[in-house]
């Protein structure tokens, strides 16, 4: 079992680039937001706050009001992403595995549990560890949640649905997951977690809350990650041939991590127990996407065809009624602007770190 205490926070890491001024459109978080119970403010722990989907979350949750200590191991966060918030006095930064257990000092309101390998390469990388922080980690942060009365969240995914062959997915579909293919590492991690938080609501009373993240991009993901839309910039800005695998009729459906982001922090706030799917419906091919980035960017680099991994799904778009419906959201953000918010990013980060990545 592990004590965070004070002396474990990191205090100086590099800085990131800085976000474009209408980052948040119209989800600019409310700065007179309610996080305060009397004189003192409310406190969250977020496991894997400092990855891609943890960092913007940590911006929200500083920005609404809340104090929050993130505690991120970093085998595929960085530290960079939270670098901006450690002079923050209401922020702190553990670097932690919190599949070994967690014990936090003091009041906790809210648990948020994001820290997980998401990426298929990530997760094929480190396949072990990926189980055992949807396992060990989701228990030992129910614990906590348990353990302080606090209200705990989540970060489920739309790979619950494995290859589905209902579309679009709504969340009372069961799925359709190969148990024992190289993706279930991830899969069954995930639908574990969703099972073991819901007995946690059902057994110990827990205010328990699951959300389920289809495709996300934006600013923070890592040039590196393997996931489409890095791979895809990153070879056009390196005038690289863009990897399309399969036919490329593959579809996906990307939602702009700011729109991600407040759909789950209305269901943080929500009365819903069952899992809630939060992602843009609008659906595209995979060889279209490859398209619209190559020329977004304006690169000459052709398209060029690669071995589909197994078990790739092959249809993917989230049915938002139920968000709609209970939450009053839907993503504001649409490709073009987003892909032009995510590309600007990027080519900052090509142009400081080099053709390399
Ligand atoms: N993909 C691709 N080229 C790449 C990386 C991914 O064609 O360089 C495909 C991948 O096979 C999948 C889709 O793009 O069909 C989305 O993959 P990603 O890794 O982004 O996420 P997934 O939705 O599979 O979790």
């Amino acid at each position: 079992m592990i004590r965070l205490g004070c002396g474990e926070c990191i205090n100086s890491l590099a800085v990131i680039p800085v976000l474009p001024a209408n980052f948040f459109g119209d989800n600019e978080p409310d700065s007179k937001s309610i996080c305060r119970q009397g004189d003192n403010y409310l406190r969250v722990v977020l496991t894997g706050g400092a990855g891609f989907l943890g960092s913007h979350l940590c911006d929200l949750l500083i920005a609404k009001g809340w104090d929050v200590l993130c505690i991120d191991n970093l085998i595929t966060g960085s530290e960079a992403n939270v670098a901006h918030l450690l002079p923050n006095p209401k922020f702190r930064f553990v670097k932690q595995d919190v599949s070994s257990g967690i014990q936090v000092d003091g009041a906790v309101e809210g648990v948020m549990h994001f820290a997980s390998p998401a990426s298929p390469p990530d997760y094929l990388k480190y396949p072990i560890e990926t189980l055992k922080v949807g396992s060990y980690g989701t228990h030992n942060a129910l614990e906590l949640a348990r353990a302080k009365k606090a209200r705990f969240l989540l970060a489920s995914t739309s790979e619950c649905y494995g290859d589905p062959d209902v579309s679009p997915q709504p969340e009372t579909y069961w799925g359709h997951v190969n148990s024992v293919g190289p993706r279930s590492v991830y899969d069954e991690a995930k639908r574990y977690a969703e099972a073991v938080t819901m007995a946690y609501h059902r057994h110990h009373g827990v205010d328990t809350h699951i959300v389920r993240i289809f495709n996300t991009y934006g600013p923070r993901m890592r040039l590196n990650d393997g996931r489409a839309l890095p791979n895809f910039l990153y070879q056009a800005l390196a005038g690289e041939p863009i990897t399309v695998y399969g036919d490329g009729k593959q579809t996906r459906s990307f939602c702009y991590v700011s729109d991600l982001i407040e759909g789950i922090y209305r269901l943080f706030e929500s009365n819903e127990h069952l899992p809630v799917n939060i992602g843009n419906p609008h659906e595209i091919t995979i060889l279209e996407f490859a398209e619209r980035v190559r020329a977004l960017v304006g690169a000459k680099t052709p398209i060029v065809f690669r071995e589909l991994p197994q078990d790739d799904p092959k249809q993917r778009c989230p049915d938002i009624t139920k968000a709609r419906r209970i939450l009053n959201w839907e993503p504001k953000v649409n490709l073009e602007d987003g892909l032009q918010r995510t590309y600007e990013f990027f080519r900052k980060q090509v142009a400081s770190t080099g053709p390399t990545r």
